[in-house]
């Protein structure tokens, strides 16, 4: 089992240091932005590039005669931005709607030379040398940044630094990989062999829905998102500086309040994960998800996106993974072990029905399971065409409330 971690830290940083971060990061979007550019063709994806090296080769002097970033960096941002365009090139194969990736919020990639981690600081490069800010460690003990970083099994791989605007405060995402370790000798980047999936489909009628069985329903969420809207709309019509200000203060609580509610639910999410001993979370894609729930909100969708992020940086530091598969037909198919059968007509709105085996059932339950399903099926597919794996017979199994679908015995998803 290749064991992974993240530690979250929260850097403690004087204004001088602070700005040459802004400023680093900064020119590490211009970087990953001109590289966009450099690879992007609106003509077709075939004539996007994607191969890293070459994009490399093409723009790496360049971009170090245009800024003032270390190397690290300059080669970060190239990464980041075809990785970005690779992504987006698959979504074009597949007929989705694209268009070139752009790059706005405020995160820098770090490596094992771009950063240095002591005990209770660390060292990261900038445009203007190398600053070394603190950092405030989680209160439990012993915390996950000691545990996981600073020991001697871990082996520190790489981290992102987040600001985050509505704290005005910079982030250290750590992520760090097992060593010293059999099993983690034997693992690579794609083996994770024998695992258990949670599966989680997002939605309008249940904001989150587990293949365990385990609703989150989200009226309440639902409720107050209206509650604010109307208040909203009340103090929109006074158009005095008060009410002005009033609005103001009102859409700071709304945030508060609505992000408090998210991180109440991932966390139990990843409670649920937990409780049921599965490795890993497996969500939907979201890219297009505005396109796929015509009927969703602008709160629904934040919701969304909002949850999966919170639950990728929260399920690590417990020893679980998140991963994303594509949605395609998850909500058509019948996600009976033995039948598969997928069909439009399968589904009515909270209602699923088995055109074929007449399966009844919740259909964003039925959706949690074909993703779960779907991951699965792909997993053990990669296990064992692997030419080095050991293994062979990996189990990856969908955690069901009271037992476990096998991903192995599933018929295949259409698009598979
Ligand atoms: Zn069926």
């Amino acid at each position: 089992m290749d064991v992974r971690r993240t530690a979250v830290v929260k850097l403690i940083i004087s204004d001088e240091p602070r700005d040459a971060l802004h400023r680093t990061s900064d020119q590490f979007l211009y970087c990953a932005n001109r590289t966009s550019e450099y690879c992007w063709s609106n003509t077709s994806y075939t004539e996007c590039k994607t191969n890293k090296r070459e994009v490399r080769d093409a723009l790496y002097a360049e971009l170090r005669a245009e800024t003032e970033l270390p190397a690290q960096l300059v080669q970060a941002a190239i990464r980041r931005a075809v990785e970005a365009v690779k992504s987006v090139v698959e979504r074009w194969k597949k007929k989705q709607r694209v268009s070139q990736p752009t790059f706005t919020a405020e995160t820098m990639d770090y490596d094992t030379r771009s950063a240095t981690f002591y005990r209770n600081n660390v060292s990261l490069a900038t445009v203007e040398g190398r600053v070394e800010p603190s950092f405030i460690l989680p209160a439990d003990s012993p915390t996950p940044y000691e545990r996981y970083v600073l020991s001697e099994d871990y082996e520190f791989r790489e981290s992102t630094l987040r600001y985050d605007a509505t704290t005005d405060e910079f982030y250290l995402h750590v992520s760090t990989r097992r060593v010293n370790d059999e099993d983690a000798e034997a693992s690579t980047d794609t083996g994770h062999s024998d695992q258990t999936v949670l599966g989680i489909d997002l939605g309008v009628n249940s904001l989150a829905v587990s293949s365990t069985g385990t609703f989150w329903k989200g009226d309440d969420y639902d409720h107050w998102c209206r509650e604010f809207e109307k208040r909203r709309g009340e103090m929109q019509k006074r158009a005095t500086q008060a009410g002005h200000n009033a609005l103001l203060r009102l859409g700071k609580r709304e945030e508060a309040w609505r992000k408090q509610y998210i991180h109440t639910v991932a966390n139990e999410l990843v409670s649920e994960a937990i409780d049921y001993g599965c490795d890993v979370i497996v969500f939907e894609d979201l890219t297009d998800i505005r396109e796929r729930l015509p009927h969703a909100t602008w709160h629904h969708i934040w919701a969304f996106r909002r949850l999966f992020e919170y639950v990728e940086y929260k399920a690590p530091e417990q020893g679980v993974f998140v991963e994303q598969v594509e949605p395609n037909y998850t909500s058509q198919r019948c996600s009976r072990m033995d039948c598969g059968f997928t069909h439009e007509d399968n589904r009515d709105g909270e209602h699923f029905e088995c055109q074929k085996c007449g399966y009844e059932v919740n259909a964003d339950y039925n959706a949690a399971k074909n993703i779960g399903v779907r991951y699965a099926r792909k997993q053990i597919h990669r296990l064992r065409s692997s030419p080095t794996s050991e293994s062979g017979d990996a189990r990856v199994d969908v955690r069901l409330n009271g037992g476990t679908l096998s991903g192995e015995s599933h018929q295949p998803i259409a698009g598979d």
